[in-house]
């Protein structure tokens, strides 16, 4: 079958690898729809990603159509759309349960494998599955399923901020990870702010996810608010950039007794002033992938049309187009979400 192999940083391939099978009576065969192409792909395909094997089939964004399920099969049948949930755990991995996995935490599992990333991925024509990592539709898209991956990092972390109706919340990026977090934000029914420097994100964050206060600049952002805000600062800050320095200042943002959520992340050491966070006892947290019960919640969400994802589609190519296509999409600043189609 035909795949899309990263077979070193920067040399992508459509090629003829071996054919998936059934591995065991609880696996699914399925085949990709619409895969969704995201940062860590790009990071993947430029070397960035120190954990990273090659050569790789990457694809974790998966819309995907059953083919053939083995006998204790359940969930799923043939013909049913699914979105995947990548994430593969001791159990899909036959291990022991770890400490995380024994408490639930799938998402954060000690030996935690992210198809496409740890192991191949889903850009190619036929790839096995643990029946429990798909989550069927009745009514939704393949594109929409394709997204359900990057809503459910921000369902997910907004869920475990806590905040509610009252909260005044700022996010610190506004690319896929931020607008899926400005989304479940919404969901909340929080006020939401955004910084990003780079102003066609804000304004696409304005235009299609309802944020009425955008920032283009760190050095200013502080007084601006403050003069939004008749004098004090956001509850909570989401850091939807893994950047060092952006995540440093998320405690420069945050008011007294606020809460910190750092979504994107990085290798570094980050710096914390301890006289500031005690002084304005902050909560600090982190949140990562996504669990079960998101991708179950969203997909309901989808359906009974609560959460639109009309907008979050901005480039669509075909498969095979990605071995040229990639190099573009990883420079494009302006590019919210590509998808390619596998037909
Ligand atoms: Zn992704
Ligand atoms: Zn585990």
């Amino acid at each position: 079958m035909k795949a899309i192999v990263l077979e070193s940083p920067n040399q992508i391939v459509y090629k003829n690898i071996q054919d998936n099978h059934l591995v065991d009576s609880n696996s699914v065969l399925v085949k990709p729809r619409v895969v969704g192409i995201c940062g860590t792909d790009y990071h993947a395909y430029m070397g960035k990603q120190p954990f990273i094997n090659y050569p790789l089939v990457i694809g974790h964004e998966l819309g995907v159509e059953v083919l053939e399920v083995g006998c204790d099969v359940t969930n799923v049948e043939p013909g049913d759309a699914c979105a995947v949930e990548p994430y593969m755990g001791c159990q899909e991995q036959g291990e022991t349960l770890c400490f995380a996995c024994k408490r639930g935490h799938t998402n954060h599992c000690l030996r935690l494998k992210v198809l496409g990333v740890h192991m191949d991925g889903g850009l190619c024509e036929q790839f096995v599955v643990p029946s429990n990592k798909l989550h069927r539709s009745g009514e939704l898209k393949y594109e929409q399923l394709a997204l359900i991956e990057t809503l459910a990092i921000g369902y997910h972390a907004v869920n475990r901020s806590g905040i509610s109706a009252h909260d005044t919340v700022l996010v610190v990026g506004a690319g896929p990870i931020g607008l899926s977090i400005i989304q479940s934000i919404n969901l909340v029914g929080a006020d939401t702010m955004v910084l990003d420097v780079n102003e066609s994100r804000v304004q696409f964050a304005k235009k299609y996810f309802g944020v009425k206060n955008t920032f283009v600049n760190p050095e200013t952002i502080s007084n601006e608010m403050r003069s939004i805000l008749n004098g004090d600062m956001p509850t909570a800050v989401f850091d939807a950039t893994g950047n060092t320095k952006s995540m440093e200042s998320s405690f420069d943002y945050v008011g007294s007794g606020g809460k910190i959520i750092l979504v994107g992340f990085n290798r570094e050491n980050i710096v914390i002033n301890d006289e500031q966070f005690h002084r304005n006892e902050l909560s600090l947290m982190a949140s990562r992938n996504a669990l079960p019960g998101d991708f179950t919640n969203l997909i309901a969400l989808m359906e009974d049309g609560i959460i639109d994802t009309s907008h979050w589609i901005t480039e669509r190519e075909n498969w095979s187009a990605l071995v040229t296509t990639m190099s573009i999409w990883s420079d494009a600043t302006e590019l919210i979400k590509g998808v390619v189609d596998i037909s």
